[in-house]
């Protein structure tokens, strides 16, 4: 088996750690002889819908996101396609708020977004910087939250079909007020949850790996992985009194 990962605008749009998010993806592969590749995907460069498996997409400041919004229009139909084909996306912060209609920034036009997930975002006034535990159903989980660390003046509201990926337990999430972070279409998700996420979040991890693989390969059990040193960081996150 193998897996296909592609990294959009790397160089544009990777902070706090953003990156780590495809290395724990393909480490967990690697680790249970999964083959898996990383392409890094730059302005300019042709992307194959049939090819990717798994989307990563990061976060970034205003201008940054400027470079990328003009980007995606050009790469529109072609993401498209993959996420109706069912390709898996992770798509954090400044990559999240591009997925859906808009973002509004506090000064300057409206960027368009590519409108895979039916969501907008408009600058706040208040800065949201903090850690973050939300309250989530993983299936076959027995882990029910995830943790990261969120820094966004962005507000984002879901429409349509699109759902949150889980309720905040603690901070702010996608608006500061209706306890929603993140968003769920098909297998496309979005979350403010930078940290790096995946690397502190292996139950997460492997649910967007099994997807991935049953998308290309029918049923899939994944084979257990001695997550100790994961599992201490998740749950002293979880565990810290604010
Ligand atoms: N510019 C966006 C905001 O502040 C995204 C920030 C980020 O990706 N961390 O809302």
């Amino acid at each position: 088996m193998k897996l296909h990962i592609a990294h959009l605008y790397p160089e544009l749009l990777n902070i706090y750690g953003d990156k780590g998010n495809v290395t724990a993806f393909l480490k967990r592969c690697l680790w249970r002889d999964i083959q898996a590749e990383i392409t890094e995907i730059n302005p300019g460069d042709q992307i194959d819908p049939e090819l990717y498996d798994f989307y990563f997409i990061g976060g970034g400041q205003d201008a940054q996101q400027i470079a990328v919004a003009d980007e995606l229009q050009i790469q529109k139909e072609t993401l498209h396609q993959a996420a109706n084909n069912g390709a898996v996306f992770l798509a954090i912060c400044g990559g999240y708020q591009l997925l859906g209609h808009y973002y509004k920034p506090h000064n300057g036009d409206k960027l368009a977004g590519i409108s895979i997930l039916d969501a907008y975002t408009v600058a706040g006034n208040t800065r949201y910087i903090g850690n973050v535990t939300v309250n989530i159903n993983i299936p076959h989980s027995n882990l029910n939250t995830l943790v990261g660390f969120e820094n966004h003046s962005g507000l984002t509201y879901l429409q349509g079909d699109t759902k949150p990926l889980g309720t905040v337990k603690v901070g702010n999430g996608n608006n500061g007020s209706d306890k929603t972070e993140g968003a769920v279409y098909k297998n496309v998700f979005g979350t403010y949850l930078h940290g790096s996420l995946l690397p502190k979040n292996p139950h997460f991890t492997d649910y967007l790996i099994k997807l991935a693989l049953e998308k290309k390969y029918g049923k899939i059990q994944l084979s257990e992985l001695p997550d100790d040193i994961e599992l201490l960081a998740h749950k002293n996150a979880v565990n810290k009194k604010y």
